[in-house]
């Protein structure tokens, strides 16, 4: 049955609600809103009983996927639990109705948090110092690209180009082009490493910086990440670190001691703040001393009384990239989630990250195709190019998954991998959420085998089954309309 609208639901009369007394003067709305602004008739407004409303809204939110319900392994994405006390503390009064214009003098507890938190993601990343402005992983990168454009500009060196491998997330490219580079792809090898060789043929003294993810988005470490470095740096390029997977190395490894001059970090992944659906993301930058200066304003800065406050001073700087400080709420979130684990809590994750992709790796590994045999870091990818002769492809793997309540993998991405299934697991599974996915993928290639149409067919268990996601992205239907 097609869920009805809300404007569907209820009748002339009913009502839904109970206001507290008015207890405050009441006044004409005409003295207090210019004329034209006032409605000329009552807004056409569905009118329901409380318990209508309760039911419609319910029902809606059960069509919701989320971490707090179900397994979500989307590659990439590290969709692991956000603990609640995070938000329990974002919720305090004195943190949530910090007005972003209040003095300095007055916001000192709120200063001193995004200071302290400089300091952690600093040394997290082995750098010296950190902006929270960016308000996601790809704003980061840009800031970074402008850091890097306005650093050799500085310099008087005329640098047009940027290298990204073929296995980098499509962001990073993107950021690089708005920046008016030119972008320089190079392949990977056989292990799924960079290319060694091929960087060095493309590395001159016309690159500004490599971009890369360590691991990379094949789950796999960069196994001669100095000598990539030692090949950058000897042509007095930099090197760009995209921190999405930043939750395989915690507390192990920094980019910082990996020859990295500057990141991002992606607070909505690897520490734990809610994400997907569009809400507020934060993506923070970190640099080295030499990248210090091109910072966003303003930094967050202690002086010798021990008081906080704003530095804009700061004449090389690339300016503002968000409004006031970036998402203080989502910083603070990352911040109770970094001070409640400690370095050694944090090292846990990722090593029960890793542990824990590298259990469904060996489990599901005969099932599928695997690109590349090594052990994976938090996450892997599979390839599912085996069941093509079945007319089965990756997308009805992934659609199947929905029928046993189980969000889809990642799809199609890393671009240089097949029919790619890329799967995070996150450290916050139990071994019985693990052995239950496990159960179901080999479950899934068995009805390949079997009854290869229930899988090119589902989901049927979902509220909607497949939608036509050509007429979706050429005639999207937002709003209901009468009629
Ligand atoms: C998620 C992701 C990004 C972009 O981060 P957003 O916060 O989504 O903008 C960049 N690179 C990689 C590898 C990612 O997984």
């Amino acid at each position: 049955m097609k869920e009805k609208s809300i404007f569907e639901l209820g009748k002339e009369g009913r009502r839904g609600y109970t206001l507290p007394m008015c207890d405050v003067i009441e006044q004409d709305i005409s003295e207090l809103v210019p004329r034209k602004f006032i409605r000329k008739k009552e807004a056409n407004l569905p009118q329901l009983t409380e318990l209508e409303i309760i039911r419609h809204f319910t029902k809606l939110s059960k069509n919701n996927f989320s971490v707090d319900s179900e397994l979500y392994p989307l590659g990439s994405c590290t969709m692991k639990y956000n603990p609640k006390i995070n938000e329990e503390l974002a919720e305090f009064i004195d943190f949530r109705c910090v007005h972003p214009l209040v003095s300095e003098e007055l916001s000192q507890g709120a200063l001193h948090i995004l200071y302290h938190m400089d300091e952690l993601l600093s040394e997290i990343g082995g750098m010296a110092k950190t902006c929270m402005q960016p308000a996601a992983g790809a704003q980061g990168e840009l800031t970074a690209m402008m850091m890097i454009k306005a650093y050799f500009k500085d310099k008087k060196e005329n640098r047009l180009k940027v290298i990204v491998p073929d296995s980098a997330h499509g962001t990073n490219p993107a950021s690089a082009a708005l920046c008016g580079y030119e972008v320089v792809e190079v392949k990977s090898d056989n292990r799924g490493n960079i290319d060694v060789e091929s960087l060095r043929d493309v590395v001159d003294e016309k690159v500004a910086c490599l971009m890369l993810t360590n691991p990379n988005t094949l789950g796999l470490f960069e196994e001669h990440i100095l000598e990539v470095s030692e090949i950058m740096h000897s042509k007095g390029g930099l090197l760009y670190y995209d921190g999405a997977n930043m939750n395989a190395i915690l507390s192990i490894v920094r980019p910082g001691d990996m020859g990295f001059d500057i990141m991002h970090y992606n607070l909505h992944k690897t520490f734990s703040t809610p994400h997907g659906g569009g809400g507020p993301g934060s993506g923070p930058i970190s640099c080295k001393e030499h990248l210090k200066p091109y910072l966003p304003v303003p930094l967050i800065e202690k002086n010798k009384e021990h008081n906080y406050y704003f530095e804009y001073n700061c004449p090389k700087s690339i300016d503002r990239m968000h409004s006031f400080y970036g998402n203080f709420l989502v910083i603070l979130k990352a911040y109770v989630y970094i001070r409640m684990l400690g370095p050694d809590g944090l090292r846990d994750v990722s090593e029960n990250a890793v542990l824990n992709a590298n259990y469904l790796l060996y489990k599901l590994k005969n099932h599928f195709d695997v690109s590349y045999d090594r052990n994976c870091m938090h996450e892997f990818v599979l390839s599912a190019q085996r069941f093509k002769k079945k007319g089965v492809r990756a997308l009805d793997i992934a659609k199947r998954l929905l029928d046993y309540g189980i969000h889809p993998p990642t799809m199609y991405f890393p671009l240089i991998v097949e029919e790619a299934l890329m799967i995070e697991p996150t450290e916050t599974e139990t071994k019985e959420m693990l052995d239950e996915f496990i159960d179901v993928m080999v479950k899934i290639t068995q009805e390949i085998e079997n009854t290869p149409e229930k899988v090119i067919n589902a989901p049927c268990k979902t509220s909607l089954s497949r939608l036509d996601e050509v007429e979706a992205a050429r005639h999207p239907d937002l709003r209901w309309s009468v009629g």
